[in-house]
């Protein structure tokens, strides 16, 4: 535990605590609610009594619904399938299950805060990939990194916190790399809803060896329900499903009868007001003078800071009332900031202002 830090975060809340009218642009979830169908899903399945533990693996009419969709819209057909609590449940169990201590794991920065955390809470040794400055995962960045000892390599993409997306023709590349390495995927797809641009396959229509992980917490806003999915070697799932009997017992129960209904349910509409906004917001930090690169999806950006260090930055965007993240909470490095535009026209609009004149203004005289 003590190698877990979350100091950095916690700065930014607690600066953020005295904030009157705070300009959020700090949020990890949509700003738009759950779809009233899948709400009522959840109402009616509590209604009818689905209040009790579900099998471990999650409940078989999931199985069957998310089987057919996977194939559909990742090209998928996995060995075996579970039910998670959320895709934080899912990358707990399979790291707890495949990394031992020593192993290491390849980790493109900067990177899902959970990764690192969770890869040294199992005494696995995180090796990072610096990706900057245009945040592309390739397999020749990856290479050099690969050593006997690497155990697995994580993808996310479309990825928090810079909203890159690797293109098809990469994913080939990097799953060939694998391949030829034995190395096993894990590829969190949380934001696959939020693509702006060419649709991507799964890479593990590509490599079999490979953990797929995606869920309902972004595409339909059930973050505090706790729904996710893993697809993959059966080996391996089942040594998840063993641990998920003996720590998470199932995924909600209604919550999965709620995801049953999610899956039928085309939110599609939210990615185009998002790709909108993701415009707005770029061409506004681009306008003001900003390094930043163009995300391809989710819905962040990751600008570089103007002047001082990330949170040197931060601390002044917040005395403006504007809320964002340091970089370094995502990176080994200091030098850019996240901003979430899950947010409402006007808030974007008013932080953009914000932006604007931090740039114009400089850094704070001493
Ligand atoms: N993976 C990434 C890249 C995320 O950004 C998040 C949440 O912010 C998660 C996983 C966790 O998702 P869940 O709510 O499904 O646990």
């Amino acid at each position: 535990m003590a190698l877990l830090d979350s100091s950095g975060i916690r700065k930014v809340f607690d600066l953020a605590a005295s904030m009157k009218n705070p300009i959020n642009l700090s949020i990890g979830q949509p700003d738009f609610d759950v779809p009233g169908p899948v709400k009522d899903a959840a109402i009616e399945a509590i209604r009818q009594g689905r209040n009790r533990y579900t099998v471990t693996q999650g409940i078989p009419e999931l199985h069957q619904a998310l089987r057919k969709w996977l194939a559909a819209e990742k090209g998928l057909d996995p060995e075996a399938l579970l039910i998670t609590s959320g895709v934080s449940g899912a990358l707990m169990l399979a790291f707890l299950v495949t990394v031992n201590p020593g192993d290491e794991v390849i980790i493109p920065d900067p990177y899902f805060v959970m990764y690192k955390h969770l890869v040294n809470l199992c005494g696995g040794k995180p090796v990072f990939v610096d990706t900057y400055p245009d945040f592309a995962v390739t397999a020749e960045r990856l290479e050099p990194h690969l050593t006997r000892k690497t155990r697995l390599i994580l993808l996310n993409s479309p990825a928090n916190p810079t909203g890159a997306v690797i293109p098809q023709k990469e994913l080939a590349r990097i799953a060939a790399l694998a391949k030829g390495r034995g190395a096993l995927l894990v590829s969190d797809e949380i934001y696959d809803l939020f693509t702006y641009g060419e649709p991507t396959r799964s890479v593990g229509a590509l490599y079999s060896n490979t953990l797929v992980m995606g869920g309902f917490s972004k595409s339909h806003a059930m973050t505090g329900w706790r729904v996710g999915y893993v697809a993959g070697p059966k080996e391996i799932v089942q040594e998840m499903t063993k641990l998920q009997q003996f720590s998470f017992v199932c995924a909600p129960s209604f919550a999965q009868f709620a995801a049953l209904k999610a899956l039928e349910t085309d939110t599609r509409g939210y990615r185009d007001v998002y790709r909108r906004k993701c415009d707005t917001i770029y061409n506004g930090l681009l306008r003001a003078g900003y390094q930043v690169r163009q995300p391809g999806g989710a819905f962040y950006i990751f600008p570089k800071v103007p002047w001082g260090s990330d949170h040197e930055f931060v601390a002044e965007a917040i005395r403006n009332e504007l809320l964002i993240i340091p970089g370094s909470v995502f990176s080994e490095k200091a030098t850019h900031v996240r901003i979430s535009y899950a947010a409402s026209d006007v808030t974007i609009a008013r932080g953009l202002e914000v932006l604007r004149n931090l740039i114009e203004q400089g850094p704070p005289k001493k």
